[in-house]
Formats: structure tokens, C-alpha cells, sequence
């Protein structure tokens, strides 16, 4: 029977391109977006797939989507913001907002998918952390903070759900190209690739090929790991 993804913050960048590989390999695709509601409309209709709008960081509207979305196999937990800032400017709103987005967000959908996977006893659930989160950015402290709870919340998840059948794991990608990155001059951009072992800048789609990987059977004894596509920027 098909399998049902479902993949927040699918409207665009790295939860865009997850949309489109799960669906050419065959999966029931369900699209969360927040504001982008254009944009994930018009992936939706070129794909086949659902999109369903709710802000993560809201239990009661990541509830309505659950419902609305049916049994979940897979839970992509992609939906995330940044913001660059000297620690000391970084505003109390500003620190709620990133960990509500970034980590409740994924706690929320967490919450919301598990009692059918834990019924079913079989479920993958893909968390998107960040190399930030390993190592730490300058002037990204509460971005790096919530990237790294992710990585907590994943082992911790993973140790509790295994018994159940279900895997927890995390993809830390590089710097990659999409929106979040757009405000980097060339200059930033030209040096992370001279710092980066292959290069380049990474797709949208080195991401999500990633993510289908850990959804499949041959990740099926995979749990609790961070997997980090960031072409040997940080080994
Ligand atoms: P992006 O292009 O800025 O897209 C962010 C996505 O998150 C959008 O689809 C946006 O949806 C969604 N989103 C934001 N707030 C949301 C909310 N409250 N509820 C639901 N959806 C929400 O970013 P990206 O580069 O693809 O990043 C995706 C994930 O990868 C993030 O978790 C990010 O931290 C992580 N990551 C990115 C990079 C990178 O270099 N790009 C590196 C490491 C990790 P709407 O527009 O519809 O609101």
C-alpha cells in the first residue's frame, strides 16, 4: 500500500525538493506551508500532492492538520527558520520565536503523528537540524541552540521509540542553496565553498535525496544518528 509523507514547511527550499522526491517514488505526499500558500498550492497540482496549511509552532492547527492529513508512515520535520544577530541584540521574542518555529514546531508534529505509528508499531521520523547545530555559528546562537535541541530531541526520541518499531533520526545539512541563504553576499558565499572539501554549495535536492534514504527500507536499522550532506565542510 502507498506510503503517506508528511513534510513541513514544503512550500519551498529543502521541504520542497523532499515533496518532490517522495513523490516520484511513489508516496502520498501531504505539503505543510504557513505563509508561502501560492507556492504550495502550485507544487501540490504539479505533483499530485495535499497542502495543508498550519504554522507549527501552534499545537491546535498542527492537530486540525493531523487530522485532516490521515495516517502519517513518515514525518518530515523540515519547517525552520534563521536569523543572524550579535548574541547581545538577540531579543526574548526573538530567542521564543526560533525555538518555537525551529524545535516545538517539530514537537508539536511529533505529538500529532505518533499514535498511529506507535499503533501500527512501524513509523520513520526525519528531523532537520543543521551543521550549526554541531558546531555552533557565530552571531547564530539561538539558531545553532535550536538546531542542537533537535539533535537532543532525536537521540532521545530514537532510544524511546525503537522499541515501537519506529526510527528517529536527523539530517544536519551544509549551507545550501535556498531562501534562507539568499542574503549571503557572493563574497560569504565564495568563501564557505573554498572552505567546503567539495566545493560547492549544496541543492535542495542533496538534502532530500538524504531524507528519502532515511525514509526507506535500507535505513530500517538506522536510529537516533545525525546524518550530515555538507560536502566535508564539517567532518
Ligand atoms: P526556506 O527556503 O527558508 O524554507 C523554509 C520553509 O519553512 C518554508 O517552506 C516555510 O513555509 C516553512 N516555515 C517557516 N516557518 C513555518 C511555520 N511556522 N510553520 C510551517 N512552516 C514554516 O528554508 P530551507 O533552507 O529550505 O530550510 C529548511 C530546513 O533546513 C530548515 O529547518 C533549516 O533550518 C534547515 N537548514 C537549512 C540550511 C540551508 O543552508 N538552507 C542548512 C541547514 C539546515 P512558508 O513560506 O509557507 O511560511
Amino acid at each position: 500500500m502507498r506510503k503517506t509523507v508528511l513534510i513541513t514547511g514544503a512550500s519551498r527550499g529543502i521541504g520542497k525538493a523532499c515533496a518532490e522526491l517522495f513523490s516520484q517514488k511513489g508516496y502520498r505526499v501531504i505539503i505543510n506551508y504557513n505563509k508561502s500558500e501560492e507556492e504550495a498550492l502550485k507544487i501540490a497540482s504539479a505533483i499530485g500532492a495535499t497542502a495543508l496549511k498550519a504554522d507549527v509552532s501552534n499545537a491546535a492547527e498542527v492537530r486540525e492538520m493531523f487530522a485532516l492529513a490521515g495516517n502519517v508512515d513518515v514525518l518530515v520535520n523540515n519547517a525552520g527558520i534563521a536569523s543572524q544577530k550579535l548574541f547581545l541584540d538577540i531579543t526574548q521574542q526573538e530567542w521564543d520565536r526560533i525555538f518555537d518555529i525551529n524545535v516545538k514546531g517539530m514537537f508539536n508534529c511529533c505529538q500529532a503523528a505518533l499514535p498511529y505509528m506507535i499503533n501500527k508499531k512501524s513509523g520513520k521520523i526525519i528531523n532537520i537540524s543543521s551543521i550549526w547545530g554541531i558546531t555552533g555559528a557565530s552571531c547564530e546562537v539561538h539558531y545553532s541552540a535550536s538546531k542542537a535541541a533537535i539533535i537532543g530531541f532525536t537521540k532521545a526520541l530514537a532510544k524511546e521509540l525503537g522499541p515501537s518499531g519506529i526510527n528517529v533520526n536527523c539530517v544536519a545539512p551544509g549551507v545550501v542553496d535556498t531562501d534562507m541563504n539568499r542574503e549571503l553576499d557572493t563574497d560569504t558565499i565564495n568563501a564557505l565553498k573554498e572552505e567546503t572539501p567539495l566545493g560547492v554549495i549544496g541543492t535542495a535536492y542533496d538534502i532530500a535525496k538524504t531524507v528519502l534514504f532515511l525514509a526507506s527500507s535500507g535505513a530500517d536499522f538506522i536510529t537516533g544518528q545525525v546524518i550530515s550532506p555538507n560536502g566535508g565542510i564539517v567532518i
